[in-house]
């Protein structure tokens, strides 16, 4: 494999995150700063405000952490989508800005790509069926012919939309900043009793608005305890979770299970895929907490296996695009490794 670095913009939701890792998958920097809504969800142009106000903060700030030049850099990377216009706009201008200083390749990166691919390098798994759960995607895929196909994927909101949004139409309290999920997570750790609540699954497919508005029924009537409440809503989603993945390793036959994307910080979610995939003889691995929530580093590395396998993109044809899907993206790298 040839020498170089490749510095990586991620930009499509929350978070403005830089990364800067070697040909070889050495990580020398991760970089993140996340927009906090003064109240309710994202405001994609709050967002994309935040971006460019961070950006040149979070890049001089990678570039010095991974102790590099800029004229040291090969190629820069970006989050090309899915996401927010806005906030991938704002990502893709600075990309552009470097590359066209720096007179650098440009090399546009499918962010649901990227988690399956930080995934891959930080655990060593190298042909797993994996569920990617965050803020913005639920999806369980695996690699066949060419690409990352998708088996099960969520019909209405993500998982991690739905424990974020349970929060903010609840009256639990939040530190601002902390993920919401792991608020309920904490809350949930303290849970015994078990309340019946909605569970939607269509073959491989999931829903979780029902459960979102069961559950914010439950804490309003204020008959239950939170931490009950947290611990049903939990225990509800994850075995959803659990059985799709569950039914799509059944199907694809494949020997190892891999964890990724912000909710795969989840400790009781974690437990309940592992114990599925030992029981199917499955590795089962699960991306390290620093690279789970979106990051620059996992565009940064899958902006250099694409440019590797010559994928990149002019200036001018660099338009973002929102409703990328991960089963449009050519993975011409998984190929050439050794998966058997
Ligand atoms: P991402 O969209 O990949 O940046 O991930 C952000 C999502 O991960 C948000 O919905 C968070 O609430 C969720 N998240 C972070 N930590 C945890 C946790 N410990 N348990 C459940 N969800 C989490
Ligand atoms: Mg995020």
């Amino acid at each position: 494999m040839s020498k170089g670095y490749c510095l990586g913009i991620e930009s499509t939701a929350d978070d403005f995150g830089v990364g800067v890792v070697s040909f070889k998958g050495e990580i020398l920097a991760n970089i993140n700063d996340s927009y906090v809504p003064e109240k309710g969800g994202i405001h994609p142009r709050e967002a994309a405000r935040h971006h460019a106000d961070v950006a040149g903060k979070v890049i001089t700030e990678a570039l010095k952490r991974s102790k590099i030049e800029p004229k040291d850099l090969t190629l820069i990377a970006f989050s090309q989508g899915p996401g927010l216009g806005p906030c991938l706009r704002t990502g893709a201008t600075a990309a552009r800005s470097l590359a066209s200083y720096l007179n650098l390749p440009l090399v546009g990166v499918n962010h649901c790509v990227a988690h399956i691919e930080i995934g891959k390098l930080t655990t060593g798994a190298l042909d797993p069926l994996t569920l990617y759960v965050s803020g913005g995607n639920t999806i369980v895929s695996a690699y066949e012919s060419g690409r990352y196909r998708i088996f099960g994927e969520t019909l209405d909101i993500a998982v991690g939309n739905c424990l974020d949004a349970f929060v903010r139409e609840s009256d639990i309290k939040f530190e601002r900043g902390k993920p919401l999920g792991r608020i309920v997570e904490e809350l949930a750790a303290k849970g015994k009793n078990y309340i019946p609540l909605p569970y939607t699954v269509k073959g491989i497919d999931l829903s979780f608005s029902g459960l979102l508005t069961a559950a914010v029924s439950l804490l309003k009537e204020k008959k239950y305890d939170v931490e009950d409440v947290c611990f049903s809503f939990q225990e509800t989603a994850f075995s959803m979770l659990t059985e799709v993945t569950e039914r799509a390793l059944a199907h694809t036959e494949k020997k190892e299970v891999l964890l990724t994307g912000g909710v795969a910080a989840n400790t009781r979610l974690q437990t309940m895929l592992r114990i599925m995939s030992e029981e199917h003889g499955a590795r089962f691995s699960v991306v390290p907490k620093g690279y789970s929530a979106d990051n620059g580093v996992m565009i940064a590395w899958t902006g250099v296996l694409s440019y590797l396998h010559g994928m990149k993109v002019p200036i001018e044809k660099s338009f973002v695009k929102t409703k990328w899907r991960l089963d449009e993206v050519e993975v011409p790298w998984v190929e050439k490794r050794d998966i058997s």
